[in-house]
């Protein structure tokens, strides 16, 4: 099942180009938007197993939003593929990765145009980004893919002089300029999947690939990582978990590469979908 975010309103997806208006073929019961989807999971679930598949609606790509459009909750993690982690200079993590937040304001749908931040090295880490379906508190290993509504494509952009701005580093700030988290194109449920655990992943600037890795390379594979986040905080429906980025971030190149006005930055996921971002200048006046 996928399920995206239509203008504010859940949609069932029956094709890439049209869907079910979940408010609507519920009459009332879920929706209008995603989030009261999440708070009760397991009831939309159950209904969407016989949803009416009439009255479809188009859906197309510039209307769609995040597909959690009000997280309690947005944690990312860093330094979760080993490759990635030797070209940014660390060590592997090995008992808990690095943690941070992207403010939630930082969240836009799949296709968008990202300011630069003046001054600013901004770069690009495509990530697997788990949403939350059940509440989640102290949870083992083999139990976490249970409280997974599904998974999405993220974009944690990264502007890299504020992320290491100050006597220790504070990865929110850097990760969270308006529009760094674009997220989508839609939830996909863990069914629909070749392979929850080994998905290929990458982006290009351009067209040109800069990343290209697989989900089985993570050094916290989503159960490890939901089991020890939930040994700390308790996961609530609607959170998104961003999962950590594979090598080939513009910080790791020699020489290094940052996004410049005009660059397209196309990420995509197998058996998910792709984000599209185009990166400009804020103009003083316009
Ligand atoms: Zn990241």
């Amino acid at each position: 099942m996928k399920i995206a975010n239509v203008a504010g309103r859940a949609t069932l997806l029956v094709s890439d180009f049209e869907g079910i208006d979940v408010a609507s073929a519920s009459e009332g019961k879920f929706g209008p938007g995603l989030g009261s989807v999440y708070d009760d999971w397991d009831g939309f679930l159950a209904w969407a197993e016989s949803a009416p598949a009439r009255d479809t609606v188009p859906v197309s790509r510039e209307r769609l939003e995040s597909p959690s459009p009000h997280p309690g909750q947005i944690i990312a993690v860093g330094l979760n593929y080993a490759e990635h982690a030797a070209e940014s200079g660390f060590a592997v993590p090995d008992r808990l990765p690095p943690t941070f937040t992207k403010f939630a304001s930082a969240l836009s749908g799949p296709d968008s145009e990202v300011v630069l931040p003046e001054g600013g090295n901004t770069d690009w880490e495509v990530e697997l980004v788990v949403v939350i379906g059940r509440t989640a508190r102290r949870l083992a290993e083999a139990d976490a893919w249970q409280y997974v509504a599904g998974l999405t494509v993220g974009q944690d952009i990264s502007e890299r002089i504020t992320q290491s701005a100050g006597p220790s580093p504070q990865f929110s700030l850097g990760k969270s300029f308006a529009g760094f988290a674009p997220v989508g194109p839609w939830l996909v449920t863990l069914d629909e999947l070749p392979d929850r655990d080994d998905l290929a992943l990458g982006c290009t600037i351009n067209g040109e690939v800069v990343q290209d890795g697989r989900t089985r390379d993570l050094i916290f594979g989503v159960p490890a990582l939901i089991a020890k986040l939930s040994h700390i905080v308790t996961l609530n429906p609607g959170d998104l978990i961003f999962t950590g980025t594979p090598a080939g971030v513009g910080l790791g190149r020699s020489p290094q590469r940052f996004l410049k006005p005009g660059d397209r930055l196309d990420s995509w996921i197998e058996g998910i979908g792709s984000l599209h971002q185009i990166f400009v200048v804020d103009e003083p006046g316009v």
